[in-house]
């Protein structure tokens, strides 16, 4: 059924760009220090948008830089594709490519990074081009728009393990300010961040980068957003359509920690159903010891039993899973070894140390075989932590595991992918999520790293806001997980601490709204009225169970969400007050021209609905710290 709602074009990879005049990359400029010391610049004539199809070539010194260009799927745009040669013997210490741009012309442009617009810490990453005399960043993609229009410029998602952001740098040249946008850069000074890409053009020879996918627009910076989403949806749409989310998760560590019984959990399995949740999600507790994978039978019982107690409480179970462990004994041949031959210590806690064991090892056999157990017994979710890859120096050097002395990031998180890969095939229906592959918790790679291969993992963690969401949300640095959903179509899971959250749920509403699956931990510890307000606040999500996990995202702003159901008959719109004071905001919805059938539910506020012109406008009153959760229906 097709519904009154017109389609929405989120997915719609148009750029048109009708009044794009005049403002042209000036050069393509390569700059590299060889090893020697020595200086070298190699420049090119910018691409010509008219015709997108072309090579150019330079060289000097023996380094030569070849340019392929090809049209992009979308109108206005091309991809660029860069092979830099190295002659014999010789190797790089630094590098950096890209479109320059004259500096005055671009006055009151902005940059926008991507995905995070806001990173993690809360800071509004976008700046002024016009207002910093120098800078160099990095991100997935870039966005530099005045408001009427801009320059796209991003990497798509490959199955490739190794990765390449995107950079942008502004330096004052002569008295001119200079604009430099993509192809390749430095990455940072994090080795965890850093491209390997980099690391191999660094050591000489030849090295093909990942194309750079260049897009003119107009409009300003929501549509380049819309189109950097849309062409990730286009690439990764064989991965996204299968997806279903999991029910709302309760997890333990919040009210547990690192250890609980059997009687703990059939405690927790009733406080759990009673909240209206629908999965009970094991953190550290479950194994023999702290990452050994090996279901502890002796204290919890068979897991078949667990499955079935959880199963009489209307809830399906769940587990985390590490790969650093305290045991010092686990299976021969398994370990992270370092150059000395010694067991890497993942994390130093004094007393407690946690080695790391080596995904291209023989663990991966034993990982299968003990999450395989699990899973056969009904466990549906597996969730990923503790597997930074160690330093380079670090990495692991054990030759009996068959891999490249020291192990390469790449080769890391290649036998990691596949580690988790395998449990799609250990005879049960399971969603796997994963950490960022190279450090558990932080942004090292794309989110949408190895997500393509097939089989691959089916939910990324929505990073470290697990522990003081309601805090992280005030001081605004959840917003980073609105840009995320924004721009990213890749699903997110994560687990918040509901301890931390007010009876309004203010903190669950902004997790649900911005990942795919959530977790909430901390049921029995939390207050009655949080308690209270989590019963009713679950309800009422269930009850917009497709919107929200199923649904088109639409980020009205950080404090405004609307989630439009597939059938294009119904929508959510959630209104966030985070000020002490009820606010009352209008919000203009261009999104139907039919009149709704107005079901306005808010929890402790209130909302109107008036029809007129092209769209509607929702008045929505939001108490003190409050949200208004409201519900649109479209007459068929
Ligand atoms: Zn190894």
């Amino acid at each position: 059924m097709a519904g009154l709602l017109p389609p929405v074009s989120a997915d719609n990879l148009d750029a048109s760009c009708a009044g794009w005049q005049g403002w042209d990359a000036r050069v393509f400029r390569a700059r590299a220090a060889l090893s020697t010391g020595e200086r070298i610049e190699l420049v090119l004539p910018p691409a010509r948008k008219d015709s997108p199809a072309e090579r150019r070539e330079a060289e000097t010194q023996g380094v030569r830089l070849v340019i392929e260009t090809s049209e992009a799927p979308a109108t206005r745009a091309y991809d660029e594709t860069i092979t830099l040669h190295l002659p014999d013997g010789a190797s790089l210490t630094d590098l950096l490519m890209g479109s320059e741009f004259e500096g005055g012309p671009l006055d009151g442009f902005r940059a926008h990074p991507l995905p995070f617009k806001v990173g993690l810490d809360g800071a509004d990453q976008s700046f002024n081009l016009s207002g910093l005399a120098t800078f160099s960043g990095f991100a997935e993609g870039w966005i530099v728009e005045d408001g009427n229009r801009g320059l796209l410029v991003m990497r798509l998602p490959s199955p490739d393990p190794d990765t390449c952001f995107v950079p942008l740098a502004v330096r004052e040249e002569g008295g001119r300010r200079v604009v430099q946008i993509g192809s390749v850069g430095p990455d940072g000074d994090c080795h965890r961040t850093r491209s390997p890409y980099l690391h191999r053009a660094f050591a000489g020879g030849a090295v093909r980068f990942p194309a750079t996918r260049c897009v003119f627009f107009d409009g300003g910076w929501e549509e380049g957003v819309r189109l950097f989403r849309a062409m990730l949806v286009r690439t990764l749409a064989g991965r996204l359509e299968g997806y279903r989310a999991l029910p709302v998760t309760y997890n333990t560590y919040h009210d547990f920690g690192p250890s609980y019984s059997r009687a703990d959990l059939i405690r927790a399995m009733k406080r759990v159903s009673e909240l209206g949740a629908g999965l009970i999600h094991l953190d550290p507790g479950w194994e023999t010891v702290w990452g050994s994978t090996a279901w502890d039978e002796q204290r919890l019982g068979p897991p078949e039993q667990i499955v079935a107690d959880a199963a009489a409480y209307g809830l399906n179970v769940g587990c985390w899973t590490s790969l650093h462990t305290t045991d010092p004994e686990i299976a021969e041949g398994c370990y992270a070894l370092g150059p000395d031959g010694d067991r890497c210590i993942a994390e130093d806690f004094g007393e407690v140390k946690l080695y790391g064991v080596c995904p291209a090892s023989r663990w991966a056999e034993v990982y299968r075989e003990n999450l395989g157990r699990l899973i056969r017994a009904g466990f549906v979710f597996v969730n990923s932590d503790f597997h930074d890859w160690p330093w380079p120096g670090t990495s692991c050097h054990d030759q009996s595991h068959g891999h490249a002395v020291p192990l390469s990031r790449p080769d890391w998180c290649e036998a990691l992918n596949r580690m988790f890969a395998q449990l799609h095939e250990s005879g049960g229906p399971v969603t796997i999520e994963m950490h960022d592959h190279v450090e558990s918790g932080e942004y090292r790679t794309p989110v949408w790293y190895l997500y393509s291969r097939p089989g691959s993992y089916d939910e990324k963690w929505a990073y470290e806001f697990m522990w003081k969401t309601y805090s992280d949300l005030l001081s605004q640095k959840l917003f980073a997980l609105y840009h995320l959903r924004k721009a990213e179509p890749v699903p997110l899971f994560l687990h918040m601490n509901m301890i931390s959250d007010n009876e309004n749920a203010l903190a669950f509403w902004y997790v649900a709204s911005c990942v795919h699956h959530i977790g909430v931990g901390g049921a029995l510890k939390a207050s009655p009225a949080v308690f209270k307000g989590y019963r009713r606040a679950i309800a009422l999500y269930n009850r917009h169970f497709e919107e929200f996990t199923q649904g088109q995202f639409i980020g009205i702003d950080e404090l405004a969400h609307i989630h439009i159901h597939p059938n294009r008959l119904s929508a959510v719109l959630v209104c966030f007050n985070l000020k002490d004071a009820p606010e009352e905001r209008d919000i203009q919805l261009d999104i139907g021209r039919a009149a709704p059938d107005v079901a306005a539910m808010g929890l402790q506020s209130d909302a109107a609905v008036q029809t007129g012109g092209d769209g509607w406008c929702v008045r929505a009153c939001v108490g003190a710290k409050d949200v208004s959760v409201i519900s649109l229906k479209f007459l068929p």
